[in-house]
């Protein structure tokens, strides 16, 4: 059959040969020229070519001597973070998180809002867009570069719209791509919001997930599970794999608004744990989130069985998810996840244990996330990944003050 796969010119494998400095840099954090050549398999010349192009641009600076074998010396490299920067974004239910991160995908500043329960897609869509802007306004030294947003599914990259936002209506009107592109003028990458967190745990062990499958799932206002195998994302059709609290655990449950019955976000996510507490413990007082939180801490007996059963209908997600793709690591992530982190992740390997053939038990390591924020922080590294992924247009431009678009 005849390829379809289109020939390279000159200068793309130029800036391909720059995008793998840009990310051997950003692994190995300081690293001398000659370690680069030996790891990217170019020429010693090409990469000096990189290196100062890199350094004109502003993009790398020399940090001093390394020793290396035999007590040679060489001139350590490292990425600036001081002078670009992405803005990553995370969209939930119940708040927005909107962040300034440097090229390593570190966080230099963040806003986090609460959402008023009666505001709606639109509001929340102006606010985080006035959020940005503060950011931009307070940060103007540092030249942006690109808008990375973690959202909830199920959401269609393809179209760049939030499909469905259980509980809440009228998100599926709302191009958020079209929208913050127009408005300030970056390039805009949108994910489904598990998958960016799954992208941010890649991006601080690559060489392990390299040759992995790994299922993030998060457990927060609504649940999903982020797919990435051999550091890829599984992304499906239109970027909805994953969408386990669509998944259904009761036939006859209630009708959620995907169409499904009885789907597992209706059973462990926090809002649901929030509802079931109040439910039970205290409908005159409408206990938040925080509250349960709390409660659960405090060792309140009922507000912690009801978060075990949580954690048993969330396992059952988790067994679907071992099942379907058989992953070599599950992260568990999201609100729910920190508040008591050790109990929750005992009774999770329990139930899965009894659940699943042991041979494929044994071959799945099951965790908790130890990033704190994944989602916004794996929506800033995407942004991050989109500019490393075209350096000669949005490095060297941006030293000359062209708009890269
Ligand atoms: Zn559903």
């Amino acid at each position: 059959m005849e390829s379809t796969r289109k020939g390279f010119n000159q200068n793309s494998i130029q800036d391909m040969n720059r995008t793998l400095i840009l990310n051997l840099l950003r692994r190995q954090n300081n690293c001398a020229r000659t370690e680069l050549a030996k790891m990217s398999g170019l020429k010693q010349a090409t990469v000096t070519n990189i290196i100062n192009d890199f350094m004109d641009w502003g993009l790398v600076k020399e940090t001093g001597f390394l020793t290396g074998n035999k007590g040679r010396r060489s001139i350590g490299i490292t990425i600036d973070t001081d002078l670009f920067g992405v803005i990553g974004v995370q969209v939930a239910r119940r708040h927005h998180i909107v962040g300034l991160f440097d090229l390593l995908g570190q966080r230099v500043s963040y806003i986090r809002n609460e959402h008023a329960p009666t505001i709606s897609p639109r509001q929340i869509m102006d606010d985080i867009y006035c959020s940005i802007a503060n950011l931009l306004e307070k940060n103007d030294d540092r030249k942006i570069l690109a808008i990375g947003a973690a959202l909830p599914g199920p959401f269609s990259i393809k179209d760049g719209k939030i499909e469905l936002m259980t509980g809440y209506t009228g998100w599926e009107e709302i191009d958020i791509r079209q929208e913050m592109e127009s408005r300030f003028g970056l390039p805009v990458i949108l994910e489904n919001d598990a998958n960016a967190a799954a992208v941010a745990q890649y991006w601080n062990d690559p060489e392990w997930y390299e040759n992995n499958t790994l299922a993030y799932i998060c457990a927060g206002e609504g649940v999903g599970a982020g797919i990435l195998t051999e550091g890829k994302l599984f992304r499906g059709a239109v970027g909805t794999a994953g969408e386990i609290g669509h998944m259904s655990i009761n036939f006859k449950g209630e009708r959620c608004a995907c169409g499904n019955r009885g789907c597992l976000e209706g059973y462990c996510s926090t809002i649901a744990l929030t509802k079931e507490v109040n439910r039970i413990l205290a409908p005159e007082r409408n206990y938040k989130y925080s509250d349960v939180k709390r409660l659960i801490r405090e060792g309140n007996p009922i507000a912690i069985e009801i978060f075990s059963s949580c954690c048993d209908y969330l396992s059952i997600g988790i067994v679907n998810i071992i099942n379907a793709f058989n992953p070599s690591v599950i992260v568990i992530g999201d609100e729910m996840s920190h508040v008591v982190p050790e109990e929750m992740l005992r009774r999770i390997k329990r139930r899965v244990k009894e659940c699943v053939v042991p041979s494929v038990y044994d071959s799945v390591t099951i965790k908790m996330s130890a990033i704190d924020g994944s989602m916004v922080c794996g929506a800033a590294i995407m942004a991050v990944q989109y500019v490393f992924d075209r350096p000669e247009k949005y490095f060297n431009t941006a030293q000359t003050g062209d708009n890269p678009d």
